[in-house]
């Protein structure tokens, strides 16, 4: 039973029987693991609350001939995140950035720049004023680093540098479309300029200081919008935490 060490996180967990669960961790040196902790919901577990959601720690799990679900050996503990779970909205937040990478990435890929990015966002959320911001960003910095990136710097059909005010981004096609293009997509939403360059300043920009730049409730609405669709369409999931607070946020700021 081959038995292996790696930094992760927590991404998804639910029961398994009586006293055991299933954990979805996302780790450094594998990607994402699923993984059978025995005994963890019993009155004398081992592992204590160190295999709660968005934990991060050091993992060691073994492997068996042809099976999927590996065992967890041990999880030392290294970052609760205390930060983000001392307050309800940046808890919802963290457990929506863990949705989408257990959504966009598949078992057996590992991609360490998606384990730095969710240890990015967690460290921003316990940090930033704006986590809807937040979620944006690493929802952009997600989709281009699992091969999604949408086109933002020119239309997406005929290549032009896009020279109205107003531009479309288009679901379907995959991003920013020209004023002589718009027939191209007719369901494409319009996405003003200064959406489109925080789009942009958040593909680049580091999570941890996203405090640097105000986003006014135009922005907020037009990129929850493009990028919510965006990724609909691209995992074919509906992420059913981003719903949720989303609809919150709109109607707070109603
Ligand atoms: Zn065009």
């Amino acid at each position: 039973m081959p038995v292996q060490k790696t930094d992760a996180i927590v991404i998804r967990s639910y029961p398994f029987g009586e006293f055991h669960k299933i954990i979805i961790f996302y780790t450094s040196d594998f990607g994402k693991v699923r993984a059978a902790a025995y005994g963890v919901r019993g009155p004398k577990s081992r592992f204590g609350g160190s295999l709660e959601l968005l934990n991060r720690g050091t993992l060691v799990f073994s492997e068996r001939p042809n099976k999927d679900l590996r065992i967890v050996q041990e999880f030392g503990l290294t970052d609760a995140f205390d930060g983000i779970k001392a307050d309800y909205d940046r808890t919802t937040y963290g457990c929506y950035l863990a949705e989408l990478v257990n959504a966009i990435e598949s078992e057996h890929s590992a991609n360490q720049g998606v384990f730095r990015l969710l240890q990015h966002g967690f460290d921003g959320l316990t940090r930033v004023n704006d986590i809807a911001l937040l979620a944006r960003g690493f929802e952009l910095k997600l989709l281009d680093i699992t091969g999604f990136a949408p086109q933002l710097s020119q239309c997406v059909v005929c290549s032009s540098h896009p020279p109205r005010n107003t531009l479309r981004f288009s679901t379907r096609l995959g991003g920013v479309l020209c004023d002589d293009c718009t027939h191209n997509d007719s369901n494409a939403p319009i996405l003003a300029r200064g959406s489109c360059e925080l789009m942009k300043f958040l593909r680049r920009c580091d999570l941890v200081h996203l405090d640097r730049v105000q986003a006014s409730r135009l922005n907020h609405r037009e990129l929850q919008l493009v990028l919510s669709r965006f990724i609909s369409y691209h995992t074919e999931l509906t992420l059913k935490s981003l719903e949720l607070i989303e609809d919150l946020n709109s109607s707070q700021r109603m």
